[in-house]
């Protein structure tokens, strides 16, 4: 009986599109909790505002803003802000629909929410930065809040953001009000450990997974793609546990070294200048990135890169995507079809969402525990759903992803069934 949304035109290979599929696959292992599965179809509440600032010439610029809050059954929304150009209501509609999903596969009390600003940062000054944070959590003000919705860092966006994000919130509602965002700088009440948790987490799942694929990780060759917080930090770890990283590339291209590159080095230069300023390695054209040869690939940039073409060619045997949704269907049933095992989006970069989780706990109790207490808790909450997980996929003889999303799916139709419909 439900109408289609009217307000995006989703395709197979976009994200809403992507997204649904995904949803549509798990419906067979709900049992009669797929009566419910519609909610999951559409969001809660998607906001869309207009964003002006004057800028340092003296113009006024408008740029187009959005938060949605996908699904609060289990608790208040929970999910990133990002900055960047293609930002559209459809993508974030999505992004926000992957929180709901992976909050409740790691088992946090939240919901799942995203924002975004249609704008290149890069392009911004600092103080137009600032000015487009502070207009943006203004005008988002009237659904946020340490209750209701909790946004955080995402791509282009990091603790100072939080902190003009906090501060905004705060002016405008007279406290201090630290639990409305994490990912904040750590004097501002943030967490130990955050920065790094989503490049752990992708890191601790993918242990996981090549120990159960029988994977030696010392000598594993390794591409990764987007070389940021998430990319990079699961770099260095793997590294650390001695896989050759062999394939990297950012928004500035690609670089390749079959005998590993050196991350000592490369990190400071790709977080500076971006990867290809690097002389330890080779340039390549981006697509031969995809034919690197390699044991595991780890998508951490953005949406829709794992193609049905790159599907094909790839030598992986592992795929982590610390990316939210960057494999497209088709190229998920090739993946599957080729016996390559893909640790799924909502569960392998759950990592940033359970240490901001934890940052939010500290925030309300205003008592802040060490590194070492944050990172065991990580590691076992993320152990804990991954083996859960895997035990579904088991049962069911389904991917890694389906499994995922009937363990979250159930819980998050199970507390929709609870509390009913009102009015
Ligand atoms: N942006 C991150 C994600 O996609 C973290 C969200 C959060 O910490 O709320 O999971």
């Amino acid at each position: 009986m439900s109408e289609k949304l009217s307000f995006v035109s989703p395709t197979a290979n976009s994200p809403w599109g992507t997204y649904l599929s995904q949803v549509d696959r798990v419906v067979p292992y709900l049992g009669p909790l797929a009566r419910w599965v519609e909610t999951l179809k559409r969001p809660k509440r998607a906001l869309i505002v207009d964003v002006p600032i004057e800028m340092d010439d003296g113009t006024i610029a408008h740029f187009e803003g959005y938060r949605v809050q996908h699904n609060m059954s289990r608790g208040p929304g929970k999910g990133g802000v990002r900055f960047h150009p293609d930002v559209t209501l459809e993508e974030v509609m999505a992004l926000s629909a992957w929180m709901t999903i992976k909050t409740a596969a790691v088992n946090l009390p939240y919901g799942g929410a995203k924002g975004g600003i249609r704008v290149d940062p890069k392009k911004l000054s600092l103080q137009e930065l600032e000015k487009i944070t502070r207009r943006y959590t203004s005008e988002i003000g009237i659904i946020i809040g340490p209750h209701t919705d909790i946004p955080a860092p995402d791509v282009n966006t990091n603790g100072q953001i939080m902190a003009w994000m906090m501060d905004t919130y705060s002016m405008n509602t007279g406290g201090t009000a630290t639990g409305v965002v994490t990912g904040k700088p750590l004097h501002l009440g943030g967490s130990l450990g955050r920065v790094k948790a989503t490049g752990r987490g992708v890191f601790v799942t993918g242990r996981e997974a090549a120990r159960r694929l029988g994977m030696d990780l010392r000598g594993a060759r390794i591409a990764v793609q987007g070389f940021g917080n998430v990319g990079s930090v699961a770099a260095e770890l793997f590294a650390e546990a001695g896989a050759k990283i062999v394939a990297v590339q950012d928004h500035t291209g690609t670089i390749v070294n079959t005998n590993g590159l050196d991350l000592a080095t490369l990190i400071p230069i790709a977080n500076k200048e971006g990867v290809i300023a690097f002389k330890g390695g080779d340039v390549v054209p981006n697509e031969a990135f995809w034919d690197t040869a390699c044991d595991i690939l780890i998508p951490a940039a953005l949406e829709g890169q794992i193609t049905a073409e790159r599907a094909q060619k790839t030598t992986a045997k592992l795929v982590l995507e610390g990316a939210n949704g960057p494999t497209v269907p088709t190229a998920d049933d090739i993946l599957a079809e080729r016996g390559v095992l893909v640790v799924p989006d909502v569960i392998c970069n759950a990592g940033g969402v359970t240490v901001s989780y934890f940052e939010w706990v500290q925030d309300f109790s205003s008592f802040f525990w060490d590194e070492d207490e944050i990172n065991v808790r990580l590691d076992r909450i993320m152990m804990n759903a991954l083996n859960q997980i895997w035990d579904t996929a088991d049962k069911h003889k389904i991917t890694l992803r389906t499994a995922t999303y009937a363990v979250a799916c159930e819980r998050i139709l199970t507390a929709r069934q609870e509390r009913g419909l009102y009015p």
